[in-house]
């Protein structure tokens, strides 16, 4: 296996034309994954199903008008080492191909055609720095070129660690303990229909946490989607 790995890895270096997923020679046209392997991505369909497992998640959570993922994240899945390129091994090309393909299936989709902008979750600083981009917004640029809805990336912001340990008082700090976020501009999305991107949701914790910031708002509504889900 490691050996596989490493001798890819090799190929790659002299022809990093190839596809991700299958190592088959990319042609003209594609990029980063295979027209093949793209069509063979085992899709969730939630989007066409409004009590999907994903939108099931945040039920009695925070009030959401839709939530999905594009694939399964599954064991085995020769698709997983996709997210692991994308979040690990700065192959940021992955979330802009699988954005871009997860927003031709959305924007057939009724109730995510009244969406007003598209936000990333925002990444700690930094992680951000460590990385060099946001995951999330890679996933994001692609889900604006195929829906054509604008992005928003500097509204919604993270905390970070230091900047909410040292700002607040020792009561502040226990009472704001899992508020990670906040709106910079909360007027600007003021009655506005925000759709949250992230890479993955597991337990939704951090997705939760963005939705009711933005639903803080007057006027706002919440979508989510994701590019993988996996089950517990
Ligand atoms: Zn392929």
């Amino acid at each position: 296996m490691v050996l596989t790995r490493i001798l890819t890895d090799f190929i790659r270096l002299f022809y990093p034309n190839l596809c991700m997923v299958c190592h088959s020679d990319l042609t003209k046209g594609e990029s980063t994954i295979c027209t093949s392997c793209l069509y063979h991505i085992p899709r969730t369909k939630y989007w066409l199903d409004s009590e999907n497992p994903v939108a099931k998640i945040f039920w009695g959570r925070a009030f959401v008008q839709n939530a999905c993922s594009f694939f399964f994240f599954a064991k085995g899945s020769r698709y997983r080492k996709l997210l692991h390129q994308l979040k690990y091994n700065g192959k940021k090309e992955v979330g802009f191909t699988l954005g871009k393909e997860f927003g031709n299936e959305l924007k057939m989709i009724e109730s995510y055609k009244n969406i007003d902008l598209i936000v990333p979750v925002p990444l700690h600083l930094k992680r951000f720095k460590q990385r060099g981009y946001n995951q999330a917004e890679e996933i994001a640029k692609g889900l604006q070129v195929s829906m054509g809805i604008p992005l928003s990336t500097i509204n919604l912001v993270r905390y970070n660690y230091t900047e909410t340990q040292t700002r607040k008082t020792r009561t502040q700090r226990v009472e704001n303990v899992s508020k990670a976020f906040r709106l910079e501009t909360p007027n600007d999305f003021k009655g506005k229909h925000i759709l949250i991107v992230d890479d993955i949701v597991t337990t939704g914790a951090t997705l939760e946490e963005c939705a009711t910031t933005v639903l803080e708002v007057e006027g706002t509504k919440v979508s989510i989607a994701t590019l993988a889900y996996t089950s517990l």
